[in-house]
């Protein structure tokens, strides 16, 4: 098929200061071509001004407005719709490899504006700059993964044979695909679920969060130079009241990839499930929601790799991942070691400006550091606060900035344990045995990963047998799931388990035809 092996995109190497000198001069350059500007909607093709903009402001300093994007109209929303369906007839029936070549290409020139996208993303979302090129690379990764799915899909299935009959089961695309994502994965998350819709042979609604929009635009632009129909994806921002609802609600939408919280998540499914009038479909709803996700360690583990793995999973983007470990379980003989490894890991941490490379950024807005510092004057009361649950000192910058936080001895029932909190905020609770610290980590409405730290070969089947989660990981962090290797999604609250950079993740966007032919 033309494509060589795949290999996931390397990171680049900060530690060298050439590398780290480009990084940082991205940012001058970053603001010279983007800051202060206003981006339009893109309908059918077309830039289209909506009724009124709103601000994207930099979170490490909300006094720093970034750029300004559209308010789309509920009649945009229609025409937007509109015009999917009509670009649909084309796309559908566009050769899987000119799919895959588009990708490919994307792919290529992706990979020559890494360090822009990066700093876009360290802009609008706070994350630094490790973060942020590891975003960006698992972007790079879909576009080759998804080149290489829309050829694989595109073969159809064996069934088994008929003397008398030909038959054949081949996938079709579904029509309009909603993409709805959240702040937190601006680049790789939507990217993800465009590329599963259009891979497929669909086409997109492309709904970004409000907080990142540009992170997105840049990569529709992308996929447009790559050679993607610019009908084929329609751009749309603003605000929830008329792209929330309205968007999930209309009937010519034939299915919504939802990313984000469990809230909204549940809502999308429900809302969903209701046929409208005029709507010739049951629609489909793939919705990837929150995590609680826990880290089992053993007595018999290697307590250093695994308290390096837990405040790497903890602490990185502030806790602010689906994947983050926000539950340290661990049994009684080691669990004081563990503590004391993780305090002392945790408190070199320094929070700072991720524009200058801090481990620690700002969470996304005031209001999350203020819902974050509620979880933490509760658990003043319920467990032993261990460090931090204060407002770390970062001079006159405005923004919500949360120390790294550790409650120990926290009991199961409590809100600590059991909410997803996503900030800077890590439990631990001493369990019994083992058995015991699989049970805790199940304890959980969530399923989404788990990591599990033991040498015993017994223990660690046990572990791959009993632990709830769609991703778990055995003596690694449970963050950092690559495109094409680890196909990601939960199970339980954590959402619909679709699996996204997994091989039956383009399933998901098609339905199934059987042909059956006499001669
Ligand atoms: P959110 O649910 O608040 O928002 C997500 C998106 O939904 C945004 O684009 C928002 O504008 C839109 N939205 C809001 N109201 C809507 C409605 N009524 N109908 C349709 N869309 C609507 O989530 P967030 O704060 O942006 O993201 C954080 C959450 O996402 C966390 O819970 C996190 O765990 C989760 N997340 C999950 C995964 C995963 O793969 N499972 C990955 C990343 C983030």
């Amino acid at each position: 098929e033309g494509l060589l092996p795949f290999e996931h995109e390397p990171y680049h190497t900060f530690q060298d200061e050439a590398v780290a000198a480009r990084q940082r001069d991205s940012f001058r350059a970053v603001r010279d071509a983007y800051a202060g500007r206003t981006f339009p909607l893109i309908i059918a093709g077309q830039d289209a001004q909506g009724s009124g903009t709103f601000a994207v402001r930099n979170p490490a300093d909300t006094r720093e407005t970034l750029w300004h994007f559209q308010n789309a109209t509920p009649a945009q929303l229609n025409e937007a719709v509109a015009a999917a369906q009509a670009a649909f007839l084309e796309w559908r029936r566009t050769a899987p490899l000119q799919r895959a070549t588009i990708f490919k290409r994307a792919a290529e020139l992706l990979r020559a504006r890494r360090m822009e996208f990066n700093a876009v993303m360290t802009l609008e979302n706070g994350k630094n700059w490790a973060e942020a090129d590891g975003e960006v690379a698992e972007s790079v990764d879909h576009f080759e993964v998804f080149a290489r799915e829309t050829l694989r899909w595109a073969q159809g299935k064996a069934v088994y044979p008929m003397p008398d009959e030909h038959v054949t089961t081949v996938y079709e695309p579904l029509g309009v695909v909603a993409c709805i994502s959240p702040w937190n994965f601006p680049s790789a998350i939507p990217l993800g679920m465009a590329l599963g819709a259009l891979a497929a042979g669909n086409t997109v609604l492309w709904k970004p969060a409000g907080e990142t929009p540009l992170s997105s635009y840049l990569m529709v632009q992308l996929l447009f130079e790559a050679g993607l129909p610019r009908n084929a994806v329609q751009f749309l921002t603003g605000t929830d009241d008329v792209l929330g609802d309205p968007l999930v609600d209309h009937p010519g939408v034939r299915m919504i990839a939802f990313t984000g919280s469990k809230e909204i998540g549940c809502r999308i499914y429900e809302r969903a499930a209701r046929v409208q009038p005029g709507q010739r479909w049951l629609k489909r709803v793939i919705a990837e929601m929150g995590g609680k996700d826990p880290t089992v360690v053993c007595a018999d583990a290697d307590i250093e790799a695994a308290a390096t793995g837990i405040v790497q999973a903890a602490f990185g983007y502030s806790g602010q991942k689906c994947s983050a470990c926000s539950r340290v379980i661990a049994e009684g003989s080691v669990y004081d070691d563990l503590l004391a490894r993780v305090t002392e890991k945790t408190r070199a941490l320094k929070v700072g400006l991720p524009e200058e490379n801090a481990a620690i950024g700002p969470v996304i807005h005031q209001g999350s550091a203020d819902r974050i510092a509620s979880f933490i004057e509760a658990g003043r009361t319920s467990a032993r606060l261990v460090l931090g649950g204060d407002t770390p000192d970062t001079g006159d910058r405005v923004g919500g900035y949360v120390s790294p936080t550790l409650f120990a001895d926290v009991d199961p029932a409590d809100p600590l344990f059991q909410q997803e909190i996503f900030g800077p905020v890590l439990t631990f609770t001493r369990a019994r045995d083992w058995e015991h610290a699989i049970e805790l980590a199940n304890d959980s409405e969530y399923g989404l990963t788990a990591a599990f730290y033991s040498r015993d070969p017994h223990k660690i089947a046990v572990a791959r047998r009993d632990m709830h989660v769609g991703n778990l990981y055995i003596n690694r962090r449970c963050t950092g799931a690559l495109s094409g290797t680890h196909a990601f999604g939960g199970y339980g609250m954590s959402g619909t388990n679709a699996k996204v950079g997994g091989p039956d993740y383009l399933f998901w966007f098609l339905q199934t035809k059987t042909v059956a032919q006499r001669y």
